[in-house]
């Protein structure tokens, strides 16, 4: 694990960086990865989507949310987007995270939020998608997603090819709509893969068990390796092409994305927007340090230089205390 990596998802947990960079609005280029600040911005991204045949899966972004009236502010926000999708009859659904609906705050103050969510959703017919976070937040988001499936039909999840035990958990959830990808946090050796190489095998593992199992399944990947791969696969095993589409994250291989969409396979976008979208850049950078060309390529003002610079700062002082 990189100290590149490192710093960035140091940066990406930063509460006062967090909570300073949502008074400034998009900088450091990240308005090349998240599609606006509010509902209107977003709405125009995802109809710019649709018209190349390419759906949107539409995250508000916000997470590690630790205040109730937080968690309801981003309840509110996400039933907004519900109804936005609805009333602009957009190609799109939802994810979203259960930190961002207080599962940080208390577990039934969350699940009684997300029910909100989904029970709206189902009335107009819409997917909600329930992101993973890091392994902390794993087992109580399994926890809800069961409770919640009782009553509807309309909840999928994600499973992380790092961990160990999703093996586990993509046969337990093999009724249900999928999207499958590497992981992004920084996971313990006693729980998950470190080494890409046997990350990206288990990653190949669960796309296959799933495709074959013939259940819905979203490859959430820029790796075009992979995608190369899968194309393969399921003309082999004959997987029809309405089992399975492509994702990829907003901003990023835009001629990939495009490409595919026009070879006639399913492409859906991810699609981030709000205030909150300092954690999710950071991460974004963590993954791939040469997105940093993103933020060099952009104005590069005196406040993102104290940000960076204080997050440097702070990180290093860290490190040498941990050390000592
Ligand atoms: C739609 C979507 C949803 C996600 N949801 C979650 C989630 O809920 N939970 C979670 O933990 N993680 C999530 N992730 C993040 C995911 O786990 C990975 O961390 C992230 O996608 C990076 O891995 P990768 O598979 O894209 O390829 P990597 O392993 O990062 O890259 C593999 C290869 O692909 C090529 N490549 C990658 N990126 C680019 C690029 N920008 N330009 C050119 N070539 C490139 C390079 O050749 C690279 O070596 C999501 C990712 C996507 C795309």
């Amino acid at each position: 694990m990189g100290l590149t990596r490192d710093f960035f998802i140091y940066l990406s947990q930063n509460k006062a960086l967090n909570s300073g960079a949502k008074r400034w609005g998009l900088k450091m280029g990240a308005q090349s990865v998240v599609a606006g600040t509010n509902i209107k911005e977003m709405v125009e991204s995802v109809k710019a989507l649709n018209a190349h045949g390419i759906s949107a899966t539409i995250d508000n972004l916000g997470e590690f949310v630790f205040q109730k009236e937080e968690a309801l502010e981003a309840k509110e926000q996400i039933l907004a987007v519900i109804k936005a999708i609805h009333e602009n009859n957009l190609d799109a659904h939802i994810s979203l995270k259960p930190t961002q609906l207080g599962l940080d705050i208390e577990y039934t103050f969350c699940v009684d939020n997300l029910r909100e969510i989904v029970a709206l959703a189902h009335e107009y017919n819409i997917f909600i998608n329930f992101d993973m976070e890091d392994y902390g937040h794993l087992k109580p988001s399994f926890d809800i997603i069961d409770e919640l499936s009782v009553d509807y039909d309309n909840i999928g999840t994600v499973i992380q090819a790092y961990f160990y035990e999703s093996e586990e958990n993509i046969k337990r959830y093999k009724d249900y709509r999928l999207r499958i990808v590497k992981g992004a946090y920084k996971e313990p050796e006693n729980l998950a893969y470190q080494d890409k190489r046997e990350i990206d095998q288990n990653y190949i593992r669960l796309i296959e068990y799933h495709l074959l199992n013939g259940k819905f399944t979203s490859i959430a990947t820029h790796d075009h390796q992979v995608i190369n791969h899968v194309k393969a696969f399921a003309k082999k095993h004959q997987i029809p092409k309405d089992k399975y589409e492509f994702q990829m994250l907003y901003g990023f291989r835009k001629d990939l994305q495009l490409e595919l969409a026009k070879e006639g396979f399913n492409f859906c976008t991810y699609v981030p927007f709000g205030k909150d979208w300092y954690g999710y850049f950071m991460r974004r950078l963590a993954e791939r340090p040469q997105n940093l060309n993103l933020v060099f390529k952009q104005v590069f003002n005196k406040r993102t230089n104290t940000l960076l610079g204080i997050g440097a700062g702070a990180f290093i002082a860290g490190r040498v205390s941990k050390k000592n």
